[in-house]
């Protein structure tokens, strides 16, 4: 096999790991997945294909949380939640953001306004109720 076609087969693999999943996952966890499938598989590919799919506006990072980067195979937009104890990261598709907010938006920055990341963090629907119930982390 051609090392372009074996190239392109991780390439493949990483990105489709990342549209398929809501997890927003690293690198790290992308390669965990991967790495029974694909032996030879290392840490620097999938690293380097993620900088080129951000680049090419295929993926985007959502965050880094607890020092890790996150991604999302997911480029339309779409407000987030971060958990601050567990470090899940969550879609919140019933938040929308307004075009009052873009309006705003663009009111202060002056220019255009082009795209809106927006986060909320806190604790998760788990890490809430252990909490309520007393348990200590
Ligand atoms: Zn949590
Ligand atoms: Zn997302």
């Amino acid at each position: 096999m051609a090392p372009s076609a074996k190239h392109f087969k991780k390439r493949d693999a990483i990105l489709h790991c990342l549209q398929c999943s809501t997890a927003h996952p690293s690198a790290e966890s992308i390669y965990a997945q991967l790495k029974p499938q694909i032996p030879d598989l290392a840490m620097g590919t999938v690293y380097r294909n993620l900088n080129l799919f951000k680049e090419q506006g295929l993926v985007m990072s959502v965050a880094t949380v607890r020092g890790v980067e996150r991604y999302d195979g997911n480029t339309c937009p779409h407000v987030h939640f971060i958990c601050t104890h567990c470090g899940a990261v969550t879609d919140l598709h019933e938040v929308q953001v307004g075009p009052e907010l873009n309006a705003a938006a663009t009111g202060a920055c002056g220019g255009r306004v082009e795209s809106c990341q927006l986060t909320f963090t806190g604790l998760c629907r788990e890490c809430y109720q252990r909490k309520e119930s007393g348990e200590s982390a």
